[in-house]
């Protein structure tokens, strides 16, 4: 038997899962990443030493691994190469072509792909529209990304840097963002303006995100005004977003993913007003905005769907 897998790395933490030709999950596994955002070096032997791992116990079950498909937070060119990836600082980094050399010949293609367009092959491949030829899939990570399915087809743009969601201008009185811009969306409705800043008002770190989250569902569930106002805030500028997108591309199901989801409950209300609010066509505003089912491990299932795209479509050396 065989088996496809998927890593992502994200700015706070990485997972690992391993599905087998029917996409039933075979391993998933999270760690965080302690400390500030990995160099590429680091994070090429951390995914190298969960592939070994992954690898391992495949063998043991007498599984053949047929690839693997990095999810990376940033843009990844047509030619595999990381060109930017803002929230971990990376610029131009090669990564599919440093994990081949750090796992030495593992045998399968190693694949490096964008965070949210993985995330998005895993929705429409494995979520609950999968039917459904127009799903944009927005990630809430530490950065914002969108990965956007059109007429069933996952659409990559020129270089391969479409979907970019998270640096268009919602604000232009509004927050820097790590791109070095003003007021993109994922300085306005990203995770850092939910957790953004401690009682001293200094940045919160990547590893700190989830307790801070944690707290800020707990407050919303008690009812703290404060909490529910600044996240009805949130979520009125992660709709105007969404109009942006429910205008030009006429999706018809917007799946929120990655941190959004425990949010979902309180941040699509304002969401789902403002997009009604600003598409031109009634019908386009109905879009569905919906949080995803598949949880933090979505981009690497992701990275397993495209492994077993690249069977469907016989891009792979379909052996035994
Ligand atoms: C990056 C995107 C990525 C998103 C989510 C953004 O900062 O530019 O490429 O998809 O974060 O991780
Ligand atoms: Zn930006």
């Amino acid at each position: 038997p065989y088996a496809a897998a998927g890593i992502e790395v994200n700015v706070d933490y990485l997972t690992a899962v391993a599905v087998d030709l029917s996409g039933r999950r075979l391993l998933s596994w999270r760690r965080s990443f302690q400390g500030p955002a990995a160099t590429p070096a680091q994070a090429v032997a951390e995914v190298a030493r969960l592939a070994r791992r992954a690898v391992a116990r495949m063998v043991k079950e007498e599984r053949q691994v047929l690839g693997l498909a990095v999810a990376v937070p940033g843009l990844v060119g047509v030619d595999g190469r990381v060109r930017l990836a803002p929230n971990l600082g990376w610029r131009d980094v090669d990564l599919a072509g440093d994990l081949a050399k750090a796992l030495r010949d593992p045998g399968f293609p190693v694949q490096v792909d964008n965070d949210a367009n993985l995330g998005a092959l895993a929705e429409h491949r494995f979520g609950p529209f999968g039917g459904i030829g127009n799903l944009v899939y927005l990630t809430g990570e530490v950065g914002v990304g969108a990965g956007v399915i059109l007429d069933g087809r996952l659409r990559r743009g020129g270089q391969g840097y479409s979907g970019e969601f998270g640096h268009i201008q919602i604000d232009p009185g509004g927050p820097e963002c790590r791109c070095g811009r003003v007021g993109c969306l994922e300085a306005v409705a990203g995770i850092g303006a939910v957790v953004g800043r401690d009682a001293q008002g200094a940045p919160v770190s990547p590893a700190e995100v989830e307790p801070e989250l944690d707290e800020v569902v707990r407050r919303a569930r008690a009812g703290d005004r404060a909490t529910l106002g600044m996240l009805a805030g949130v979520g009125g500028n992660l709709g105007r977003g969404v109009a942006v997108i429910a205008n030009l591309l006429n999706p018809e199901v917007v799946v929120l993913g990655g941190y959004y989801v425990p949010l979902a409950p309180w941040l699509l209300p304002a969401a789902e007003a403002e997009i009604r609010r600003r598409t031109i066509a009634p019908e386009a505003g109905g879009c569905r905005l919906v949080a995803s089912t598949l949880g933090y491990g979505a981009a690497a299932l992701g990275g397993a769907a495209r492994v077993l795209d690249s069977v469907d479509s016989g891009r792979l050396p379909h052996r035994g």
